[in-house]
């Protein structure tokens, strides 16, 4: 007599596939063979819960078997004969039903024949870090570079498997071509099977008897590709940026490493950086700053108007809303802050002395205000803002 596929993995007839999903993994972590080496009891109970998985787990199956019981479902088990599901079916099906991660770190990356086509080939590439110059206006923008770089990448002969052809990969005799060796050691909890990554064969299963010509077996060859990159705007001097791989080829078929962009900031002829905001210095004539004067100047988005008031002090600061750089990844914007100075002759002729000599007596070119007035301490909050 069979017993009911619901007490077998301890769930309720409502259960949800998750709650399903999660009592297996239990119940199946509980009776692995690996954890009951040599106990047929476990290895039945083992048995038990996969075929109840397979049947709970698939909805019209599981609608069969609670209309009409073990007779709806009477193949489950049945078509395998007395035994039950095959226990390679069953390992086979980890993989799909729980991820590598659990029985690949609880087990110590035991998996066994149904998996192995999962296994990864050859070692992975190594990251190359390259440095990237980008002007004010490729940072306030975005832009796409398109960059050379030296490295490895696959071998065109070989297709990266490193082999001289087809004939010459053979299973590893070692492991048989699992890539990895079982071994049952004593432990606290009673006896352990282990599973260590064949050393013949490094855990790829297969062995190279004659190599490659063109990348002596290695399966890359040292070349240069064009890679093209987006840069998003708003990016700073030290930021890094990764592009997946492109980077190095891995050897005989390894993964990719990642290419490592460091971006660098070109120097702007006039302009500077303060984080998202920008600064810009103005020399003001003094007749200028007296007469008020409407003039361009520099912003990372080209030449922008700006209008200087009649009687402008030195020292003063103009802003530019929205003209520094922008955020990455943000909405948010800098501003242009325009540092005024109010430029002094250095040499002056006899007739400009004269006439600086009559300015010097009128009444309003003395100075006004105080010291350390509201409008200076206006100023120097501004420059730490
Ligand atoms: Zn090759
Ligand atoms: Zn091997």
């Amino acid at each position: 007599m069979k017993r009911d596929y619901y007490e077998i993995l301890g769930v309720s007839k409502t259960a949800t596939a998750d709650e399903i999903k999660k009592s297996y993994r239990k119940v199946a972590m509980q009776y692995h063979p690996d954890r009951n080496p040599g106990d047929k009891a476990a290895e039945e109970k083992f048995k038990e819960a996969a075929e109840a998985y397979e049947v709970l787990s698939d909805a019209d199956k599981r609608a069969q078997y609670d209309r009409f019981g073990h007779a709806g479902v009477g193949g489950a088990g049945g078509r395998r004969g007395a035994g039950g599901p095959n226990m390679e079916d069953i390992f086979s099906q980890f993989g799909d039903i729980f991820g590598d991660d659990i029985f690949g770190s609880f087990f110590g990356g035991g998996g066994r024949g149904g998996r192995s086509q999962q296994r990864a080939r050859g070692t992975r590439g190594s990251n190359i870090r390259v440095k990237i110059k980008l002007t004010f206006e490729d940072i306030a923008k975005g832009v796409n570079k398109q960059i050379k770089v030296k490295k490895y990448v696959g071998c065109q002969t070989c297709s990266g498997s490193g082999a001289k052809d087809s004939n010459s990969v053979q299973t590893c005799s070692t492991c048989g071509g699992s890539g990895q060796v079982r071994k049952v050691t004593s432990t606290f909890l009673g006896q352990m099977q282990t599973v260590t990554t064949c050393s013949t064969c490094n855990g790829e299963g297969s062995v190279i008897t004659a190599k490659c010509t063109s990348c002596k077996g290695e399966g890359r060859v040292y070349g240069e590709e064009t890679v093209s990159i987006d840069i998003p705007p708003g990016v700073q001097e030290g930021m890094q940026l990764s592009v997946s791989g492109k980077g190095n080829a891995g050897e005989r078929g390894g993964a990719y490493g990642d290419l490592l962009i460091l971006i660098e900031e070109e120097p702007h002829k006039e302009l500077v950086r303060d984080g998202l905001n920008v600064a810009y210095e103005l020399n003001l004539s003094f007749p200028d700053a007296c007469l008020g004067i409407s003039l361009e100047v520099p912003t990372i988005d080209g030449k922008a108007k700006i209008k200087i008031q009649p009687g402008t002090q030195g020292g003063s600061i103009l802003r530019l809303k929205g003209k520094g750089f922008p955020a990455i990844n943000s909405y948010e914007k800098g501003d242009q802050l325009i540092y005024i100075n109010v430029w002094t002759p250095q040499t002056l002729s006899a007739s400009e002395k004269e006439m600086l000599e009559q300015l010097k007596e009128a009444e309003n070119f003395k100075p006004q205000g105080e010291k350390n007035s509201k409008g200076f301490f206006d100023r120097i909050k501004e420059r730490f803002s």
